[in-house]
């Protein structure tokens, strides 16, 4: 397409959990740095806070069972931003590879010729692991970690049951709190022990998060209504029950004399060179 504008670029970032701190340098670099952000509903408002004033905000996230704007419709606004000679920065919740839909942004900027690059971020499973105390791994308990999606158009998550009932792993469910009834039924049925440890993770990272910790069998019954529930996480396995000793997080945030309060000006953070020896990717 012969604009005569010279192309822009495509950042396709993670913005983490919640908590605006677990952001990524790199990540905040950008963002002081782009013409337009595209965001989505689960990018926290802390995050969104840091963005300078002068960003333009474009807003595409999917209400639960409601699309604002279908995926290709996001795919069609990020390749025309980039054609009118934006620098855009994609920030997704989380990290945007990991359920983020963000290899599908990627591939439809690639087929059209607009570069890009990736900026990995904390995803759900670690962050909210790590605020609950819950070790993912760990030498007696979890040899193996799987993630998985519970999300599913009508019912039943068609998931590969006898896999995710294995012993010594961690299972770790996104989107998963509206099948939690039937995915402690199928583990159960599959093999695993009712006394498994079992917890759900409600806003994690976030001040306000909540960790209900139970088991396969009595977990379903302490869950929030999903209708009225934020972001929530399904972890699995016995490491679950570590996260009674190792619980650290009260809400209360970093240490006293840490706060992110400067993050538009500290030195080396003003985003002033995007490339900064990095790759980047092209389509
Ligand atoms: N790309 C994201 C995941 C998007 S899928 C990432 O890497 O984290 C959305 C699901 O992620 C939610 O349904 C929930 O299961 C999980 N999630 C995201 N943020 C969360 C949070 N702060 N607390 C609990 N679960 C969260």
């Amino acid at each position: 397409m012969e604009t005569g504008v010279p192309v822009g670029e495509v950042y396709l970032v993670g913005a983490g959990p919640g908590a605006a701190d677990l952001l990524t340098l790199r990540a905040l670099r950008l963002m002081q740095a782009v013409d337009v952000v595209v965001y989505d509903r689960l990018v926290g408002q802390g995050v969104l806070d840091l963005l300078p004033a002068t960003v333009e905000r474009i807003f595409v996230g999917k209400m639960r069972d409601r699309h604002v704007c279908p995926q290709a419709g996001i795919n069609r606004l990020l390749v025309d931003l980039a054609r009118a000679g934006k620098r855009v920065l994609r920030l997704k919740g989380g990290d945007p590879f990991i359920f983020g839909r963000g290899g599908e942004e990627l591939e439809s900027l690639a087929a059209a010729g607009i570069p890009f690059q990736v900026v990995p971020g904390v995803t759900a499973a670690t962050g909210c692991a790590a605020y609950a105390g819950i070790p993912l791994t760990h030498r007696e308990h979890a040899q193996t970690l799987v993630f998985v999606t519970g999300h599913t158009k009508d019912g039943e998550p068609d998931l590969d049951w006898p896999t995710l009932a294995r012993p010594g792993q961690t299972l770790v469910v996104y989107m998963g709190i509206k099948a939690l009834g039937s995915l402690c039924r199928r583990l159960i049925e599959h093999g695993l022990p009712a006394t498994t440890p079992a917890a759900l993770i409600e806003n994690g990272t976030y001040d306000h998060q909540q960790v209900v910790s139970a088991t396969l069998a009595t977990l379903p019954a302490r869950a929030p209504d999903p209708r009225l529930a934020g972001p929530t996480l399904i972890v699995v396995g016995a490491v679950v029950a570590l996260g009674r000793q190792l619980g650290w997080f009260s809400g209360a945030g970093v240490p006293p004399g840490a706060a992110l309060s400067d993050a538009d000006g500290p030195a080396g953070l003003d985003g002033a060179s995007l490339d900064g020896g990095a790759p980047g990717a092209s389509g």
